[in-house]
């Protein structure tokens, strides 16, 4: 199998103010099914692509950063459009500042981003089927099972920058 040339993907709010760009394909792709994405999203899951916050660039406008509670207690950061208040990522207390969750949504193409883990389908709405043979998990996962080891390389050295600050 070749690896396919990355194209950069690039996204933004609805009012257009906020435009970014992903400078390379992300880690990894989460699709949760948890209460909390359910109601952040008014849908039935979230999906999110994990990528170094500096392979994430803002092409115009700014974003505005809101504390928002999590499921984990430790809270969120997610960045919005100061005009239309899109969510376009979140930073997760997890891995902080360095790694964006960006919502695959916002994405001008969103459909080359496709979930590489269904995650906390204990409370997945029951009308979502996930596919034969895509990994799924009742709550969250061990990453050095799921993630592909030049994701997790990637993981490590962003770990490496934040033991240095
Ligand atoms: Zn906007
Ligand atoms: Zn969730």
């Amino acid at each position: 199998m070749t690896t396919p040339v990355f194209l950069p993907l690039e996204g933004g709010c609805t009012c257009g103010e906020v435009r970014y760009r992903l400078t390379s394909a992300p880690m990894f792709v989460h699709c949760c099914h948890c209460r909390w994405c359910q109601r952040e999203t008014g849908t039935a899951f979230a999906l999110n692509a994990m990528i170094e916050a500096d392979r994430v660039h803002l092409l115009k406008g700014k974003v505005e950063i809101i504390d928002t509670p999590s499921n984990s207690g430790k809270g969120q950061k997610i960045a919005r459009c100061p005009t239309c208040r899109i969510a376009v990522w979140s930073n997760y207390s997890g891995a902080g500042d360095t790694v964006n969750f960006v919502r695959v949504g916002t994405l001008d193409t969103p459909d080359r981003l496709p979930p590489d883990i269904h995650i906390f389908t204990m409370s997945k709405q029951p009308w979502v089927a996930i596919p034969p043979g895509m990994p799924a998990v009742e709550e969250y996962y061990d990453r050095a099972i799921y993630w592909p080891k030049e994701s997790l390389e990637r993981r490590n050295a962003v770990q490496a920058t934040r033991r240095n600050v």
